[in-house]
């Protein structure tokens, strides 16, 4: 079976109750608009399961997405409007705001976490925190680029006998790195056991006077034209970064007696530039684990763009 087909093959299974649906006519509809409008095979998807929700007069909840919904993992949604089914673990549940709101709450899976709701009209099981269930027949939903999952009347949910492990919550954001601020480029650590604190004129705060450790460091703000994001490189991404290893460094501030210098050629080198970094959010911060630079942004286009937010 193509492609093409074994979608239009779900969105008949989907209609069947409520349209004389033909596998054929939908597969033409799909075909139309991959091959003649060269949109791309979800997107066709999409469009033409509207139509037909259209056409039955029917609200997106009405109609159960047998064998629509794919499992995937909390990470891997990035498409508004998508039915996917999710085995996950409750890890949290907040007071709803609304009182059309059943449950809100975060649920999580080895990828990371993900908002969830589920509404009132939808007269679904409550789930529990800290039990694992498998849901099928989610929605995917997007706002401001954050992704979350709705609940509805079609939500399948069944209580697992398993544990979860919930992974990592990489947060991704992406803007221009706006400000370098102290305490980053080439910094002493203190060297005793478990307490790396950054060396103040050779002094920790907790230590005393001690033979500092080399390291490297960025804090930095990321400006997207709306928000702002405090980030934090540590050294093998500040190396990522500005192409300046430790090393290196190290002999540019013996070359100038003086440490500071490095923070000034780093700063030479990133400010201004277009940043996107994931990683963990740690109070205010957000620790890069990984990073990606699509250039310096353009003067001109970034001022058209902040007069336009
Ligand atoms: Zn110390």
């Amino acid at each position: 079976m193509t492609e093409l087909r074994q979608h239009a093959a779900e969105i008949a299974e989907q209609f069947s109750d409520h349209l004389d649906v033909d596998v054929d006519e939908v597969e033409e509809r799909l075909d139309n608009l991959v091959s003649e409008y060269r949109v791309p095979v979800d997107e066709a998807r999409r469009s033409v399961y509207n139509s037909y929700l259209d056409e039955a007069g029917l609200e997106r909840d009405d109609v159960t997405s047998r064998g629509g919904s794919q499992q995937m993992q909390t990470s891997d949604i990035e498409e508004d409007e998508q039915w996917v089914d999710l085995r996950v673990k409750v890890v949290d549940l907040w007071e709803p705001r609304s009182d059309s709101i059943a449950q809100v709450g975060l649920l999580g899976d080895e990828s990371g976490t993900i908002k969830f709701v589920a509404f009132e009209t939808s007269d679904l099981d409550h789930l529990e925190e800290g039990k694992t269930y498998a849901l099928s027949n989610v929605v995917t939903d997007e706002y401001q680029g954050r992704y979350s999952v709705k609940l509805n009347r079609t939500t399948e949910i069944t209580e697992l006998d398993e544990e979860i492990e919930v992974g990592d919550d990489a947060e991704t954001v992406e803007g221009a790195l706006v400000d370098i601020q102290s305490g980053s480029g080439l910094i002493k650590r203190c060297p005793e056991d478990s307490c790396t604190r950054v060396l103040q004129n050779g002094r920790c705060s907790e230590h005393g006077d001690v033979e500092g450790e080399f390291d490297l460091r960025i804090k930095g703000v990321l400006d997207d034209g709306v928000e702002t994001q405090e980030v934090i490189f540590d050294k093998e991404a500040t190396e990522e970064l500005t192409g300046i290893a430790l090393e290196e460094a190290k002999e540019m501030a013996m070359d100038a007696l003086d440490t500071t210098v490095v923070a000034d050629e780093m700063a030479g080198r990133v400010l201004g530039q277009y940043y996107r970094v994931s990683g963990p959010l740690l109070g205010r911060y957000l620790l890069v684990d990984e990073q990606e630079s699509p250039g310096a942004v353009d003067p001109e286009q970034a001022l058209v763009r902040a007069r336009s937010l």
